[in-house]
């Protein structure tokens, strides 16, 4: 008996309609796909994207080359150089990050107590050669400059949450 009901099920094509009545239920549902890059979810303002070294509004580097963000990289991504200045104030003189090398945990962002080194919601850096993804000072300060605005509003939306 179940052999001939197989039998009438493959002469009927009745997986392929089994199939085809599946497609034809979820053709006129609301669409959840979204079509990355020209539309994007929303992203929690903790979200732990690329590097930035922060200003204050002044211009002067926020870091004060205290080091804690480099001991405390589980990664050792961080490598800090420093020197005092004439008026005693200690500032970076080499601060690089290697993107290869960082789990983006954020213990950097966590541990500094100027809220100079921060993780900003950029994502979209991928490169053709690792030596790019090699983070110095002035490209660190530079994604600071750039992002600031985001990254003020992200601080400050994150500081509700605490
Ligand atoms: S996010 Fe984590 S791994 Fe990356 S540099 Fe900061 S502390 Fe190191
Ligand atoms: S980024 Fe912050 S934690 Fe790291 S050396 Fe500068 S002040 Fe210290």
């Amino acid at each position: 008996m179940s052999m001939i009901k197989r039998a009438f099920k493959t002469w009927l094509l009745w997986e392929l309609l089994v199939g085809l009545a599946l497609t034809g239920r979820y053709l006129f549902k609301k669409k959840i796909t979204v079509e990355y890059p020209e539309e994007r979810t929303p992203l929690s303002p903790r979200f732990r994207g690329l590097h930035a070294l922060r200003r204050y509004e002044s211009g002067e580097e926020r870091c004060i080359a205290c080091k804690l963000c480099e001991v405390v990289c589980p990664a050792l991504a961080i490598v800090i150089e420093s020197e005092e200045r004439e008026d005693g104030t200690r500032r970076t003189t080499r601060y690089d990050i290697d993107m290869t090398k960082c789990i983006y945990c954020g213990f950097c962002q966590e541990a500094c107590p100027v809220d100079a080194i921060v993780e900003t919601q950029e994502f979209e850096y991928a490169t053709e050669t690792r030596e790019e993804l090699y983070y110095t000072k002035e490209m660190l300060l530079a994604n600071g400059d750039r992002y600031e605005a985001q990254i003020a509003a992200n601080l400050a939306a994150d500081a509700k949450y605490c």
